[in-house]
């Protein structure tokens, strides 16, 4: 049946964020989230998630954080309804499953009385997944049927409790407790008394599915003691029982290994979301530094008159995301169409600038296994004889166009925009470089190295070299190595993507790949360098597949 019929009148979607890895929310959750005109969240909710939501919805914070106020449960469920009667498509984000504590009952009540329109969408919830992140199962054949979820939080000391310890003691083996970490040598001492053995296993999973998440193992006599030595605070879920003894043998997930790692982002303010997003959720705390601006062409006349004629061209190529979105404004302004290219074949350096055309409709004909200039140089298919539309930077390396030309190619280039510096004051950057505060810095392009190296001025090379010095490609890895910059990683895949997980598998301690020849004959400043694949990008379901 489907519910939210897409009318004028309100509706309130009240959905399950999942535990906390973005990935883990539903396909109709997703769904929901990017539809929504007002979204109400919660602390346990991640920041990937709220990026879905269109700019233009309102995003109101409801939960509880160290510097916010938290909202009354009357003033959540009196905000949902008067969003809703507002005619807005209303999201309530919740975490982990929203009827699974966290009082998404009451909301539901609320507006069920209130007669306005509203759905459940479940969510995958901290409960079972935490555990599951910590490779325990919560059931088993070998050990245990059944699993009990109780909550914590209650005082567990308190005379008329609401917990039945005397049951749950002698109960389903696996129990499994939320909001309990401030609680856990009561909790601990209550089953003791009613009857578990003190030696039963229990394991305390901190931000299970979490780039931070932390595991720590012990017994029921001892783990209070153990949660405490480690300074583990909430959100945790407490296991206990057979099952625990598992956590060991299946632990599978490890986590990403930016966690309290910060990380300094040089990309232009356009482009660095998508890579500070992708650190972020890793768990890096991440700092943007622009040192780089893109801006328009000085002239575009003869690039129109090329675009105008452009029947004559064998190849159109693309070197970069920037290069598709200036051709695109050039086709705007003078009145065109990307169909009205005729019948030249189109060539993308990579993964994401071949994306960026195909969300103009555009076919891509051809995409190098590499995505560096050179593989295009090197690869383009049946160049000789034929005239080639290169649309590209300001600055770039003559030897992409010579290569082409030595195949018997005919080269018309064009700037499509200009890389400038951008200059912000350094001097909060060289303090924290100093301090040895920046663990990674990371290099998308040549440019943001030459240009970060100016922006710091004095002592630039010296001050860098107390963090990782993270780049794309070689040819960006040899501009830092010829600074005086030298380079701790070079990501194998020259997407930001593999510039990530470079970084990655070097802080987790493998080798670092900085290749044998530095003499790489690549275009310094060209690869494809946008951000390509988010973790989120799940395919599009039709909005009436519900
Ligand atoms: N509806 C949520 C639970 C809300 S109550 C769900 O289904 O997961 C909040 C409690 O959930 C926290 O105190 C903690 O015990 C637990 N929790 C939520 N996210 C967690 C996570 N990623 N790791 C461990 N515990 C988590």
């Amino acid at each position: 049946m489907r519910q939210d019929n897409g009318d004028s009148r309100g509706f309130v979607s009240l959905v399950g964020a999942g535990p906390g890895d973005p990935g883990l929310i539903t396909v109709r959750g997703l769904q929901r989230l990017r539809a929504a005109g007002v979204v109400v969240y919660d602390r346990l909710a991640n920041d990937a998630l709220l990026a879905e939501v269109p700019p233009a919805a309102v995003r109101i914070f409801a939960g509880k954080g160290p510097n916010a106020h938290a909202l009354t449960q009357e003033q959540i469920n009196d905000l949902l309804i008067a969003h809703a009667r507002a005619g807005g498509r209303v999201v309530r984000l919740k975490g982990g499953d929203p009827f699974v504590f966290g009082r998404g009952g009451e909301e539901a009540e609320a507006l069920a009385a209130a007669g306005i329109p509203f759905e459940v969408v479940p969510g995958v919830t901290s409960a079972i997944a935490a555990p599951a992140y910590a490779g325990i199962p919560v059931t088993h054949r070998d050990f245990t049927p059944a699993f009990a979820v109780v909550t914590g939080h209650e005082e567990p000391a308190k005379d008329e409790t609401s917990i039945p310890w005397a049951a749950l003691a002698s109960g389903p083996d696996t129990l499994v407790f939320l909001m309990g970490v401030g609680h856990l040598e009561q909790i601990a001492e209550r089953l003791v008394a009613a009857g578990r053995p003190a030696e039963t296993a229990v394991a305390v999973v901190r931000r299970g599915t979490w780039p931070d998440q932390q595991v720590v193992l012990g017994s029921l006599a001892n783990i209070a003691e153990r949660v405490r030595e480690a300074g583990l605070q909430a959100p945790a879920v407490t296991v206990v029982g057979k099952v625990v003894s598992l956590a060991t043998s299946l632990a599978w997930f490890h986590p990403g290994g930016l966690a309290g790692k910060t990380v300094l982002v040089t990309r232009a303010r356009e482009q660095a979301s998508g890579l500070s997003r992708l650190l972020s959720s890793y768990g890096a705390h991440v700092i943007e530094f622009p040192v780089i601006r893109i801006e328009p062409a000085e002239s575009y006349e003869s690039l129109d008159a090329a675009l105008a004629l452009c029947d004559q061209y064998r190849w159109i190529c693309f070197t970069s995301v920037n290069a598709v979105a200036a051709i695109d404004c050039r086709l705007q302004a003078t009145g065109r169409t990307w169909q009205q290219l005729g019948s030249s074949r189109i060539a993308a350096i990579g993964p994401a600038t071949a994306g960026a055309l195909a969300a103009r409709g555009v076919a891509v004909e051809w995409v190098p296994d590499q995505f560096l200039s050179e593989a295009i140089a090197a690869g383009l298919p049946d160049p000789d004889g034929g005239r080639i539309l290169l649309a590209r930077a300001d600055i770039v390396d003559a030897r992409l166009v010579r290569a082409l030309e030595e195949r018997g190619a005919i080269v018309d280039q064009f700037v499509a925009y200009r890389t400038l510096m951008s200059a912000e004051p350094s001097d909060g950057l060289r303090a924290k470089l100093e301090a040895g505060e920046v663990d990674v810095v990371t290099f998308a392009s040549s440019s943001t190295v030459r240009n970060l190296v100016t922006a710091l001025g004095l002592n630039a090379a010296a001050l860098l070299r107390r963090s990782v010095i993270a780049c794309i490609g070689p040819v960006t890895a040899a501009t830092a190595a010829s600074l005086g910059v030298e380079p701790t990683v070079v990501a194998r895949d020259h997407t930001i993507a593999g510039l990530v997980a470079a970084i990655r598998e070097h802080l987790a301690g493998a080798s670092v790949s900085y290749p044998a020849d530095r003499s790489d004959p690549t275009d310094p400043s060209v690869h494809d360098d946008q951000f390509g694949q988010l973790p989120l990008q799940i395919p599009e379901v039709a909005p009436d597949a519900s």
